[in-house]
């Protein structure tokens, strides 16, 4: 069969087959990265003796960068590289970077970590993209394919973070390091190997340009990422930096879309565009609360929870680290094709009700954080079943946003600035990892040696205020929803 865009988009069935050569790409990449993020921050400890609060902070500040950077490489995607060959590089330059601190890890670790930066901004943004070009416009079942490629992420992400965690704990370093490159490779050969299947999905914008034009731009965007190598480093190793750049970033990108904006023909363009925009500001907001879990739930697990879970033992930081990835892979196809359901029996919610309802179910979850001082001993310990289902009601919620969020950036940017807007949707998670970090930070106690009460108190009133204001981001997005719809010019 030839590869046309009408072919692949008039696939029949519930998912393109393309979708699955892309869920197995990203599901090996997130092995890769959430195994480096896994062990960030206790390897920072026990191999560059950082004290716990600078790898905190250090863990934040990579965290940041990561995501900033998908802005650029969606930008270099949509006007030089393409998304295929954008997704490539990231992987090659992410390969590097793990070979190279599994080489040396004390010596060449931010070396190494600096170029998986890189690499993931080259990569992370542009293959949502792709996802995005196997369905027309107003295809019913986009949500549920990226609800299904959410699932590859987390099963990358679980095996990542468990696997990698293992090596480095258990076994050396440089075979965790080692791990990560090497199922990076497989998931580039999948790619490499099922690329042709996408047809002119992804292809370099500039074909009309003689070949050796094309070569030079590539070129020049190669070398440029690989020459900032030394700019990106010094700011990775010094924190202080981070925050420089964050306050740079989130204004400059804003001033690029703005300007981007602008450019657009017609009013209809750039009102969706506008839609798109406010999506991702309230998305910010979802994961400076959600990303709690890396933060002040991970805290609150190792202080103040129980280790018994239904029937067994378990340590709470593996609940903590492990149940939402377990619940995403779930729950994700399930809701997917409720969707699809519903969307037969012309009951399925638009983006703006799921977004409310993905609020809605953060709010209840922390509220569930909260409530879970009530079962608390007399020395501040609680249960762990219903931290657990706290998580299960976070997750739902974050089905109703995360994989919902791509769909609609893809459904309402236009092609030419598709990679630039997805590389904008990470940037906003960019700020949510950043705000997560100061929102946890305000909610510890301000002694380090305060009691179990003390901490759980502490924490519980800070989830307490978490789901208040979730609850009401949730019900603002309900009630603009009719503003947001006509923004969206037809866009479901
Ligand atoms: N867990 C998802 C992923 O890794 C979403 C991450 C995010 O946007 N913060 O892709």
């Amino acid at each position: 069969m030839e590869y046309t865009l009408e072919n692949i988009q008039n696939f029949k069935g519930k998912y393109p087959k393309q979708l699955w050569y892309l869920f197995l790409t990203e599901m090996w990449e997130r092995f890769c990265f959430y195994g480096m993020r896994g062990v960030l921050a206790i390897f920072m400890v026990s191999q560059l003796s950082l004290t716990d609060k600078e790898s905190n902070l250090k863990y934040g500040a990579i965290q940041a960068f990561v995501y900033a950077f998908t802005f650029i490489g969606g930008i270099f995607a949509d006007k030089i590289l393409g998304f295929k060959k954008s997704l490539f590089f990231g992987g090659v330059v992410m390969i590097a970077g793990n070979l190279i601190i599994a080489f040396s890890p004390q010596d060449l670790f931010y070396f190494g970590i600096t170029l998986s930066i890189i690499g993931t901004g080259f990569f992370k943004p542009n293959i949502s993209s792709m996802v995005g070009e196997l369905y027309k416009e107003d295809d019913p079942r986009r949500d549920a394919g990226f609800g299904l490629f959410y699932s590859g992420i987390n099963i990358g992400a679980l095996l990542g973070g468990a696997i990698c965690v293992y090596l480095g704990k258990y076994h050396s370093w440089s075979l965790a390091f080692l791990a990560a490159a090497i199922v990076m490779i497989i998931g580039l050969i999948t790619f490499a190997f099922t690329k042709k299947t996408l047809g002119p999905i992804g292809d370099s914008p500039l074909l009309h340009l003689t070949d050796a034009k094309r070569k030079s731009r590539e070129m020049m965007v190669y070398a440029g990422s690989l020459l900032s190598i030394p700019l990106i480093l010094v700011m990775v190793k010094n924190t202080a930096y981070t925050d420089m750049f964050m306050y740079t970033i989130g204004p400059v990108a804003i001033i690029y879309f703005l300007f981007e904006l602008v450019k657009l023909k017609t009013a209809a363009d750039k009102s969706k565009l506008i839609a798109a925009f406010l999506f991702i500001a309230f998305s910010i907001l979802f994961w400076a609360f959600f990303e709690q879990s890396g933060g002040s739930l991970s805290l609150f697990a190792a202080n103040n929870l129980s280790d018994k879970l239904l029937f067994f033992n378990i340590d709470p930081n593996i609940v903590n680290n492990t149940s939402n990835s377990l619940f995403v892979i779930l729950f994700s196809p399930l809701l997917g094709l409720l969707w699809i359901g519903m969307n037969k029996r012309k009951l399925e919610p638009n983006t703006v009700i799921k977004f409310g309802l993905g609020f809605l179910f953060l709010s209840a979850a922390f509220y569930v954080f909260y409530y879970t001082r009530f079962f608390a001993d007399s020395n501040g310990v609680t249960s762990l079943n219903i931290f657990a289902l706290a998580y299960l009601v976070i997750t739902l919620g974050e089905l109703c946003l995360s994989p919902i969020g791509l769909s609609i950036i893809t459904k309402l940017s236009p092609k030419h600035l598709s990679g630039m807007m997805m590389g904008l949707w990470f940037l906003g998670s960019a700020y949510g990892q950043y705000v997560a970090g100061i929102l946890g930070a305000g909610m510890s106690t301000p002694n380090d040696d305060a009691s179990k009460v003390e901490k759980l108190m502490a924490y519980t009133d800070g989830y307490k205020q978490l789901a208040i204001y979730a609850l009401v981001c949730g019900l603002i997005l309900i009630l603009i929803s009719s503003l947001m719809k006509k923004l969206m010019h037809g866009v479901k």
